[in-house]
């Protein structure tokens, strides 16, 4: 494919903060459309977001070349651009940019070919054959009270997800979520004095608990309230990079060493059965201690995140040494769609556990979607039911119907 132009805008995500549009347009007219999203809660190890005047100097530097290039696939094309950025960090374009040209190319080129996105990324990058045991839609993990740094509350612990499993049709399955989220609102609701309850960062409410449990009971209780035991579990995502200072977990008042922090996921876990994962329990600089709360959960499905930053050598190295069973798949972390698929690929062979998913600062591009389906992901990760949020529930409808 050969490209004609390219048009980068500033936009804004959803938490306000300013963030990249582009629009790819190749010779024959067809056009690729990308917006990039933008995470609070980073792993150190992500890759580096610029400034969009940095983004729109970059770019300019290299579209001449660009334009005189014919790209075969969408992996030519992100070995271009990883050629064009040679730094571990991809510091000289910008993750950012890198991303939004990434989608947004191979947007038009499904578009050439007439294909869906993730038709085009199942063709390029996911062998059919691998995937016949794979789920035939994915999870949704819906995160319905916010905590950490995505909400100002008292809750060490980030994310408190509903898992809605693949039972039904996708409209069903979204209704059901969006019923839950609606009565969660009126547990939280009756908590407080307030008629209209403040949302966090990804849409889940945000107040203050007795501890960082209870959210967890309340949306037990609504669960079971509603009848929906057969077709919901829970999971956490404990962001715990975000309170480790000194080697210590400030949690409820307490410092903790990692063993004592796996204690008490241990007792989470032991408390509301029908828990079953939790994301990154430990800070990314305390891999040991994933360990430890590994060999403590040994059903649950231990998840990393900062941890991994959909790195594929990161990603083989913490699956292979017991430490996770499952990754996080941010593609901004990373950069590129083609590493994006290539970390996926490295956690699916190891047999380790994929959710696709989005970042808090969002925006209503639908690609992760599209990821989840060509990889057959065991899950998507997309926020509460509400707001921007809902352009991915929709999709998964249409895309999964
Ligand atoms: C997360 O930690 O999983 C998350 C989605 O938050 P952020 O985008 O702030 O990293
Ligand atoms: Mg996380």
């Amino acid at each position: 494919m050969k490209i004609k132009n390219i048009i980068l805008t500033k936009i804004f995500d959803s938490r306000g903060e300013p963030t990249l549009e582009v629009t790819l347009i190749a010779y024959d007219g067809t056009r690729g459309v990308a917006q990039v999203p933008s995470g609070k809660s980073r792993g150190s190890n992500e890759a580096s977001v610029v400034p969009f005047d940095h983004a729109k100097r970059a770019l300019a530097g290299f579209m001449p070349i660009m334009r005189r290039m014919n790209f075969a696939s969408p992996m030519v094309f992100d070995k271009f651009l990883i050629a064009r950025d040679a730094t571990p960090d991809k510091h000289r374009l910008g993750g950012n940019l890198m991303l939004g040209l990434s989608f947004a190319f191979a947007r038009a080129m499904a578009a050439e070919k007439k294909q869906e996105l993730w038709e085009l990324l199942e063709e390029y990058y996911f062998s059919t054959k691998s995937m016949a045991s794979r789920p035939a839609r994915p999870m949704i993990f819906s995160n319905l009270i916010n905590g950490g740094v995505h909400a100002a509350t008292n809750l060490a612990i980030q994310e408190y997800i509903a898992v809605a499993k693949p039972i039904g049709t996708p409209t069903e399955m979204v209704a059901s979520v969006i019923e839950l989220y609606r009565e969660v609102g009126n547990a939280v609701r009756r908590r407080t004095k307030l008629r209209r309850l403040p949302l966090g960062d990804e849409g889940g409410y945000a107040i203050d608990f007795q501890s960082n449990i209870v959210p967890l009971e309340i949306i037990a209780a609504s669960i079971k309230k509603l009848r929906f035991d057969n077709t919901f579990s829970l999971a956490i995502d404990a962001a715990a990079s975000e309170f480790f200072k000194n080697n210590k977990y400030y949690f409820e008042d307490k410092q903790l060493s990692s063993a004592e922090l796996a204690e008490v996921y241990g007792s989470y876990f032991h408390r509301i059965p029908s828990l079953m994962s939790v994301e990154d329990p430990c800070s990314e600089n305390d891999a040991k201690g994933f360990g430890l709360v590994h060999a403590r959960l040994s059903d649950a499905w231990i998840i990393g995140d900062d941890l991994t930053v959909t790195n594929a050598d990161r990603i083989a190295r913490y699956i292979d040494d017991g430490l996770i069973t499952g990754v996080i798949i941010k593609p901004n972390q990373i950069g590129t769609l083609s590493e994006t698929c290539e970390a996926i690929a490295t956690a699916q062979k190891r047999g380790a556990r994929v959710i696709v998913s989005h970042r808090s600062g969002e925006t209503e591009d639908t690609a992760i979607i599209h990821i989840a389906k060509a990889c057959a992901a065991d899950a998507v990760k997309i926020g509460a039911p509400a707001h921007e949020r809902l352009s991915k529930f929709n999709e998964y409808i249409r895309i999964f119907s």
